[in-house]
């Protein structure tokens, strides 16, 4: 192993643990002086604090011809009344968007809306949305969390997605679990993500980035393409996109290339102007601590990009 690789690796475990650190997370968000300074970085990631910024910035790339995924930000709530708060602001969230003419996916981690409490509130709170939503044309797109939760989440996925069409899950690729689970959800309808994955996993649940990884992400987008569901192949690797070029899965009508807000955007700039469908995923909130270590995480040099955001804040709308 080389010094460099073994830095990054390095680097990449400890961002990864800040990122779960909830002492850390409560110190930065009760800062006067930390907060704003890491939040001049995470502005490269997340539209802004509010639903405002998000919808803004939405209609703005909407107009640029990226269809877009709207999530305000937050996981892991614990106590029964934020989680209604949470809700409520993804009702509005939705009232918003859709009376501004705009269809959009809204993403959600099932643990921000009541998971964490009980099971039966998050289906509560996820039925309500998932209603609102229809009346926009617009689909709640559940997202992944850890391993230990996916079986809880598959099943509320299942529960909500045999009585609405509005409603789809995303899968991680790099879990031992993704093949199964896949079989388990492919007849049931909605929107399907396929994502790497972002959470540290164990070998015993999971793979890490590898070339088996990539054919292992492959096969599962062809398996979910083959339903002829919609499908957002969710990643910023390009040898997968190229792959996926190649075999003709992205030109086809239900597939979508999708990328988190502020990464990699010249690369699917391209793939817009070439033609093909592509969306953008916009995160707001103030509890972005989690999300903008995971996306420093990802690619460690995203760590100088944030020492220079910190003294010459620059948001990523301009490079789409
Ligand atoms: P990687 O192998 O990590 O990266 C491939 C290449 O992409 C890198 O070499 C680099 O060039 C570029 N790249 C990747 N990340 C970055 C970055 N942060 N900054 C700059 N360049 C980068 N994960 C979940 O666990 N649950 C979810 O619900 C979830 N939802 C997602 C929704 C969408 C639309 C997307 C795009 C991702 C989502 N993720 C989710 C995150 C995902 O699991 C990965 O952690 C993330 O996409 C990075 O992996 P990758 O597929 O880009 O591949």
């Amino acid at each position: 192993m080389n010094d460099d690789f073994a830095l990054r690796t390095l680097a990449a475990d400890a961002l990864k643990t800040i990122a779960r650190d909830e002492q850390i997370k409560s110190h930065i968000s009760n800062s006067e002086e930390l907060y704003p300074l890491l939040y001049r970085a995470a502005r490269r990631y997340i539209t802004g604090e509010t639903k405002e910024d998000a919808v803004f910035q939405a209609v703005r790339l909407n107009m640029r011809g990226y269809a877009t995924s709207l999530e305000y930000i937050g996981e892991n709530v614990s106590d029964e009344r934020e989680c209604t708060e949470s809700a409520k602001e993804f009702l509005r969230l939705i009232g918003m968007y859709g009376t501004a003419g705009r269809s959009s996916t809204i993403s959600l981690d099932l643990s921000h809306i009541g998971m964490t409490v009980d099971e039966e509130l998050a289906y509560r709170h996820l039925e309500e949305l998932i209603r609102e939503a229809a009346i926009y044309g617009m689909t709640i797109m559940i997202s992944a969390e850890e391993s230990f939760k996916a079986s809880r989440i598959i099943g509320i996925y299942k529960r909500a997605a045999s009585s609405y069409p509005n409603v789809g899950i995303t899968l991680q690729a790099h879990l031992h679990r993704a093949e199964s689970d896949m079989e388990e959800i492919k007849h049931f309808p909605g929107r399907i993500r396929i994502v790497k994955g972002a959470f540290r996993e164990s070998e015993a649940d999971g793979v890490p980035r590898s070339e088996h990884l990539k054919a292992k992400y492959l096969r599962l987008a062809e398996t979910a393409i083959a339903t002829g569901r919609p499908v957002s192949i969710a990643t910023h690797d390009e040898t997968i996109h190229r792959e996926a070029r190649e075999r003709g899965l992205i030109a086809l009508p239900n597939v979508e290339v999708e990328m988190l807000y502020g990464i990699r955007p010249d690369l699917l700039k391209g793939l817009k102007d070439d033609g093909y469908r592509t969306r953008i995923y916009l995160p707001y909130g103030k509890e972005w601590h989690l999300y903008f270590f995971h996306r420093l995480s990802e690619y460690p040099p995203n760590l100088y990009r944030a020492i220079a955001d910190m003294a010459m804040p620059s948001g990523s709308e301009e490079m789409y």
